[in-house]
């Protein structure tokens, strides 16, 4: 059943820049998709339509049912310095009429669910760039959401706390299922962790190819470098040129 349709979706800014020239796609329930393309191609812009806090100039977006509630993650964290990291993730559940006690509980389990059990104190300042992003996570996380719509949110971090966030990200959605839309320009995070990528040309960004990556889950740290990997990178990678030149 899909989750999603999004019917030749694009975005003129009033200035006229054409951000987003034409997207289509079909998001199947519970599926993890990646949206790749270089900077400026209209990603976060898709990301902001799909999420309602932007309309489209034209085209449509038909959510299977009622649009479900949806959690948002940027590539900054985007956390309030003076709240901790509970009040952090609490704060979007009291927002919505939750009893205090009530979100500090549902806060700390979603803290425990990204590694973060016993952090609810710390203040922003006192975690390193990783466990901020981790608690990002858990806010968009805490509502439950039936999908989650994450803009570059790794883009950030070194390396090897990024391959490790990449694979949380995969047990939480194991776990959990909501339907992910991940943007990156990194043509090997994309593959690593997606069952779909959806590949846009330069602005304004349509779409030049939408590979399925079959690699069963949890795919591990020998997946990154096997053949089965590199070939579906290939693709990816081939696209993106045949759009650039
Ligand atoms: P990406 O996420 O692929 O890097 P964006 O969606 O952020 O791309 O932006 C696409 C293009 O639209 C960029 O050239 C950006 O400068 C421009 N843009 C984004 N938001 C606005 C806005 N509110 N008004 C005018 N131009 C915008």
């Amino acid at each position: 059943m899909p989750a999603l349709t999004l019917t030749h979706l694009s975005r003129t800014f009033a200035n006229g820049t054409a951000a987003l020239g034409d997207l289509s796609a079909t998001i199947a329930d519970g599926a993890f998709v990646s949206l790749v393309g270089p900077s400026g191609c209209g990603k976060s812009t898709a990301l902001r339509i799909i999420a309602g806090l932007d309309e489209p100039s034209a085209g449509a977006i038909e959510w299977q049912g009622a649009r479900p509630e949806i959690g948002f993650v940027f590539q900054e964290p985007t956390l309030m310095a003076w709240a901790s990291a509970g009040r952090n993730v609490a704060l979007p559940l009291e927002l919505e009429g939750v009893a205090r006690a009530a979100a500090a509980a549902q806060a700390r389990t979603a803290l425990a669910n990204v590694g973060l059990a016993g952090f609810e104190k710390s203040l922003p300042r006192e975690l390193s760039g990783g466990m901020r992003m981790r608690v990002s996570i858990a806010r968009a996380l805490v509502a439950e959401p039936g999908a989650l719509l994450m803009d570059e949110p790794f883009a950030a971090l070194d390396e090897f706390t990024r391959a490790k966030l990449n694979d949380d990200l995969l047990a939480l959605w194991t776990a959990q299922r909501f339907t992910t839309l991940f943007v990156t320009h990194s043509v090997f995070e994309s593959v690593y962790l997606s069952q779909r990528i959806i590949v846009l040309s330069g602005r304004p960004g349509r779409v030049v190819a939408d590979i399925a990556n079959p690699a069963p889950y949890p795919r591990g740290q020998a997946y990154r470098t096997s053949p089965e990997f590199n070939a579906v990178a290939r693709d990816v990678l081939a696209a993106l040129t045949e759009a650039h030149g």
